[in-house]
């Protein structure tokens, strides 16, 4: 059959889920990544997989929108010989796993069929197990690992006598040519200013908050520690600072921790899981004692990644 397949066809040609619950109504499970394990970077079992996510995707569709994988998948099964997913190249595959910037949407708010459904499908740990299969045997472009080190990046175009001239080169045509020619970012892709007056230095002396004022609720501690993010603190400063006075004009503390290093997230979208485990290892800890003091976390990230 050529194109869009209804949902029942999935049912009678697949397993058979007649015994389980239909998956998303309850919150899913969601399997830790074995990004430790041999397997995971089996490459055949890698590809086997791909193939049996994508052809459940193929039957349901529902994602058809959220990003650009979707399509790019759907398209190429359209125009494919049998218009199944068996007969779709295989280098398609590694396109739509580009087009996955891992936001998870697509497990959080759309799948049916996300685990304890027995079809099992997480697709954005899908990507992201082939993106680090892809990370361990061709490692990343110059462009690429210069892009996603956005706190050195930071950190060098926000000193002072050179923020200026930065954000001079990134606003005019020859700095966009010549950035487009070296780096292959588009001339009209939005970038953003850096700041040298980061949003840490403004919102320093929130290190010594001692949050006595805080009144605890049923579901929070009344007191926040702050994790400003790269964006946040060097691109956006006054995000953080409208999110500070936010939470205290409602009579919430707000703290800065000690010190806070990327998150990790650039690295992630690579399949650099060596380089987001260093970085784990040093805000978890830092984070985890506010945490032990009686303090949540906050951020002002738009991610909603639950990894
Ligand atoms: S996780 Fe990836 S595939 Fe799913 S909606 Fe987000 S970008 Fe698209
Ligand atoms: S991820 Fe789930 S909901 Fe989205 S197209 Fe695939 S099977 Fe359907």
């Amino acid at each position: 059959m050529r194109g869009r397949r209804c949902v029942g066809h999935l049912h009678s040609a697949m397993s058979k889920p007649t015994d389980h619950r239909e998956g998303s109504l309850e919150a899913p499970t969601r399997h830790p990544v074995a990004w430790q394990a041999d397997e995971f970077y089996d490459g055949e079992a890698l590809d086997k997989e791909l193939e049996r996510v994508f052809d459940i995707c193929h039957g349901c569709r529902r994602c058809f929108n959220l990003c650009h994988a979707f399509p790019t998948l759907f398209d190429a099964v359209d125009e494919s010989p049998s218009g199944e997913v068996d007969t779709v190249p295989k280098k398609v595959f590694w396109e739509v796993v580009d087009h996955c910037y891992l936001c998870d949407m697509c497990y959080m708010t759309k799948c049916p069929y996300v685990p304890p459904h027995p079809w099992n499908v997480d697709f954005p740990h899908l990507m992201l197990r082939a993106k680090t299969k892809r990370f361990r045997d061709q490692g990343a472009s110059t462009r690429d690992r210069l892009l996603a080190a956005t706190d050195t990046l930071g950190k060098l175009a926000g000193i002072p006598v050179l923020v200026q001239a930065v954000n001079a080169t990134n606003r005019s045509k020859t700095g966009r040519y010549v950035l487009e020619k070296t780096l292959g970012v588009h001339r009209d892709a939005p970038i953003p200013r850096y700041y040298s007056n980061t949003a840490r230095k403004r919102l320093a002396r929130k290190q010594g908050a001692d949050g006595e004022q805080a009144q605890a609720t049923a579901t929070t501690r009344g007191k926040v520690v702050l994790f400003t993010t790269c964006y946040g603190n060097r691109n956006l400063p006054s995000l953080n600072e409208d999110l500070v006075a936010v939470f205290e004009h409602n009579g919430i503390p707000v703290a800065l921790a000690e010190q806070e290093v990327c998150c990790g997230m650039p690295r992630l979208e690579l399949g650099d899981l060596e380089a987001v485990a260093r970085s784990k290892d040093a805000n978890i800890p830092i984070l985890a004692s506010w945490v032990d003091r009686g303090w949540d976390i906050v951020t002002p990230i738009p991610s909603r990644r639950r990894f």
